[in-house]
């Protein structure tokens, strides 16, 4: 158990699940936001939710609620955030003007013994931290909404962020019970986006041609393709799939993908393609009116907790 401080920068959605991964992991975490009242809020939320999460049966690692609690605390000053940190988590939102500013003022404090990691699900790392003195300690560390309950996180290294850098936040990323991946080099929407937008385009095209319905999809993958998913990736359940195993696999239905792969058509601008944005959501919104999205995200979150929970028993 370590007590190794760690930085918070946002102390929004994101950064406050940073904040409860971490104390879980026993270690001190200072969360440091540009609204004062957004951390004296976040410790809140933060407080309440590790009770409940306790009374779930679902609270992670070995100490108490107020033990966790108690590690973490505010911070109003940047400087202050960095002192005598081993790793800040940045989880500003999604605005590359803002990281370019917020890594300018960071790369003025940073000591040499700290990395920075940033929550950014769009942002190259190279966008905001070229022409930085300390750019060699700073890469992204992408986690999966909600970080609580999936474990993925994709490490992306900008070209000239060190190997130590990318194997200590692997390393970080292990201690607090997260599975991390690593990419070789940044490339845009990093792994994770490149094949989830992969999807989104063909379910769009299928829906857009009237060819399946919203809910009956969503059930292939819900009901098929997601739950051998949940326990192999594509291309293990390939190796599995043909008695020679992967290599045999792609010989036998290799000329069948190729085939259908050259049917998909072109890819959808999805912000211009009223029509079949507005079957879509017609469609989407009967399933789950737009009311009771919170107790679908709620259901969503328990589910997540029990399959990782089976997921750890196999
Ligand atoms: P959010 O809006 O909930 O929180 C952002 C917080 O940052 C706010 O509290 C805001 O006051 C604070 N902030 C703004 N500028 C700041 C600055 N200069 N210094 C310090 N704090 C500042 O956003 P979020 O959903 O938590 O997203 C944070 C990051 O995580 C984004 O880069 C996003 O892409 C990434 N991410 C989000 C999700 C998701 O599902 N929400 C999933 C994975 C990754």
């Amino acid at each position: 158990m370590s007590c190794q401080k760690i930085g918070i920068v946002g102390s929004g959605l994101i950064g406050r699940a940073w904040a409860m991964l971490f104390a879980a992991a026993g270690y001190r975490v200072q969360l440091y936001d540009i609204l004062e009242t957004q951390v004296d809020g976040a410790l809140l939320e933060i407080q309440k939710e590790l009770h409940s999460l306790k009374a779930k049966g679902a609270l992670r690692g070995q100490l108490s609620p107020e033990a966790q609690f108690e590690l973490i605390s505010g911070c109003t000053d940047l400087k202050q955030l960095v002192e005598n940190a081993l790793h800040i988590q940045e989880c500003i939102p999604e605005l590359l003007q803002l990281k370019r500013d917020l890594y300018a003022q960071l790369d003025e404090v940073l000591e040499s013994q700290t990395v920075v990691a940033s929550s950014t699900s769009t942002f190259m790392p190279s966008l905001y931290t070229e022409g930085l003195k300390q750019r060699s300690q700073m890469l992204v560390a992408h986690p999966l909404n909600p970080p609580y309950f999936i474990p993925l996180v994709e490490l992306v290294p900008a070209p000239w962020t060190n190997k130590e850098t990318v194997e200590s936040t692997r390393q970080l990323m292990l201690a607090l019970g997260q599975r991390p991946v690593v990419l070789n080099r940044e490339v845009q929407g990093f792994a994770t986006n490149r094949i989830q937008y992969a999807i989104l385009n063909e379910v769009w095209r299928l829906v857009g041609g009237g060819i399946i319905s919203v809910e009956d999809v969503d059930r292939v993958l819900s009901d098929g393709l997601g739950l051998r998913y949940a326990l192999l990736g594509s291309l293990e359940t390939a190796h599995l799939n043909a008695p020679g195993g992967v290599a045999d696999y792609f010989q036998r239905f290799g000329g069948e993908i190729a085939a259908v792969s050259a049917s998909y058509g072109p890819t959808p601008d999805m912000r211009n393609e009223g029509e079949t944005l507005a079957e879509i959501a017609s469609q989407c919104e009967e399933l789950v009116p737009l009311e009771a999205l919170q107790q679908r995200r709620a259901t969503r979150d328990e589910f997540l907790t029990r399959l990782s929970t089976l997921k750890r028993q196999l």
